[in-house]
């Protein structure tokens, strides 16, 4: 399956399938004819578990690898560092290309040393993980500062992105867990009917057929990209795509990073901005029915016990997307007509006691 995206600076597809990432080196040999060589950045992870499914067809181009450590650690100035470090004793030059071989830390820091090695070079995108179908897309890359996830980056769109479904089939369980909430995310902001197919069919995430995998990151990829093609550097809509993200991150920051996944944190800021939306904005939800799935599919719906209310509200008011004094919600009219709303901090905490 073929996704084509249209961006205000680039075109390009994104190209989904069970060993599509074979297609590689067919697609270097005719669009970039004078490529002079090639680095593969990837993780500690999946360089033990799919490097070797790569390398075989480059060889042409002398590929040479960067191995960063794996997860947010990836994303460090070190790394970075380091990783241009590698490209330029390896000779790399305006005329080389980088692959990212990974999840969304990858994806982040690899797309962040193409946009900035020679002043940008293009990138390819081979996500690995579930959650990285929404990272892959949008042209975001990015290394975090020690005051800040993310604070270091770019806008940059890659040449194309191959997502080899093969390469998820190594996946733990948390981290299905927590792509797949960015999935039923993009359904509950754009598509009712992606929405009803995923909770009529998806009841076991550790046991997802291919085409179910498939058609759900085809979905999930059109509707991110239906948000930010018309959006590319943020301005308006493409606010809706952080649907459960504002208490999702406060969770996620107060647990301290590594304890949630980012997805799991978040399906608790949907399940709190779907209550939201029932009172303050119309939705006429079964958010039982929701939670009942959710819960079976592995995720946790309630706030950590141990977590202050106030503390996660300063945390959401800290979020660069709050704008002045109260608190940016984006909540639901129905399902696939989000909103944006100012809700006052007493209502938050209100609201937070009652969850
Ligand atoms: P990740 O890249 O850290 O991957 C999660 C873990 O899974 C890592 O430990 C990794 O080594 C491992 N892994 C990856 N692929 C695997 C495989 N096939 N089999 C087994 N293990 C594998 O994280 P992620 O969840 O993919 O993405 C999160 C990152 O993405 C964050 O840094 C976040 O900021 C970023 N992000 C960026 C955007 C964007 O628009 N640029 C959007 C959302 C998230
Ligand atoms: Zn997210």
């Amino acid at each position: 399956e073929t996704i084509h995206i249209q961006t205000v600076s680039k075109k390009y597809n994104v190209f989904v399938g069970e060993g599509i990432s074979q297609d590689i080196a067919a697609f270097l040999a005719s669009n970039f004819r004078k490529l002079t060589r090639v680095l593969i950045i990837t993780d500690e992870t999946v360089a033990e578990l799919h490097l070797k499914h790569l390398l075989p067809q480059l060889s042409e181009w002398n590929p040479v690898v960067y191995t960063a450590p794996s997860g947010e650690k990836a994303k460090t100035f070190e790394v970075y560092y380091q990783a241009l470090s590698e490209a330029l004793e390896n000779h790399l030059d305006r005329k080389s290309l980088i692959l990212a071989l990974g999840g969304g830390a990858v994806g982040d820091l690899a797309g962040f040393v193409a946009a900035s090695f020679m002043r940008g070079i293009p990138f390819i995108q081979i996500p690995t993980t579930i959650l990285a179908h929404d990272s892959a897309v949008g042209g975001k890359v990015a290394i975090n500062h020690p005051l800040g996830k993310n604070m270091i980056g770019a806008f940059y769109q890659p040449e194309a992105v191959f997502y080899d479904l093969d390469f998820l089939k190594s996946l733990p369980a948390k981290e299905i867990r927590s792509g797949f909430a960015e999935v039923i995310k993009h359904a509950l902001i754009h598509d009712s009917t992606f929405y009803n197919w995923l909770i009529s069919n998806i009841n076991d995430l550790n046991d997802l057929t291919m085409n179910q995998l498939s058609y759900s990151l085809v979905k999930g990829i059109q509707v991110k990209n239906h948000f930010v093609s018309q959006d590319e550097k943020e301005m308006g809509i493409r606010a809706y795509l952080n649907f459960g993200h504002t208490l999702g991150h406060a969770i996620e920051a107060e647990m301290g990073y590594g304890n949630y996944t980012h997805g799991e944190a978040v399906m608790i800021g949907m399940i709190f901005a779907l209550k939201l939306s029932e009172e303050l904005s119309g939705l006429s939800f079964n958010l039982e029915k929701f939670t009942t799935w959710v819960e079976k599919l592995g995720y946790q719906t309630k706030i950590p016990h141990h977590l202050s209310y106030d503390k996660l509200l300063s945390k959401m008011k800290q979020d660069k997307k709050s704008v002045g004094e109260s608190v940016r919600f984006v909540l639901l009219e129905e399902v696939g007509r989000p909103i944006l709303r100012e809700i006052d901090d007493s209502l938050i905490l209100d609201s937070l006691q009652k969850f």
